[in-house]
């Protein structure tokens, strides 16, 4: 019996790693937050996933990003600054 359950639940656990990490960043619901470098001033977007990294879960709203235009790295909150809503599905 315990062997019969490994079959069939280590499928599932790889599947369910492979829609959480690889299909939801891409396809799944993202936020895009309008990013205002602190340092040149400079604005730029970042895109990002509800909980999809593990850096999400250590810092919560903010996130260590390295600003595209100066190159600083600065803490950003990704949740204030948040400019869209994940796209629901479309209505046809
Ligand atoms: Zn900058």
């Amino acid at each position: 019996m315990e062997i019969e359950l490994v079959y069939v639940l280590t499928p599932i656990v790889v599947i369910g790693f492979f829609v959480f990490f690889i299909l939801l960043p891409r396809y799944g619901p993202h936020y895009t937050s309008r990013l205002i470098c602190p340092n040149c001033r400079k604005a730029f977007n970042f895109h990002w996933v509800l909980g999809a990294t593990l850096t999400s879960l250590r810092f919560g709203n903010n996130r260590r990003l390295k600003c595209p235009y100066c190159g600083q790295v600065n803490t950003f909150n990704i949740t204030s600054t948040r400019v869209s809503k994940p796209k629901v599905k479309r209505m046809s």
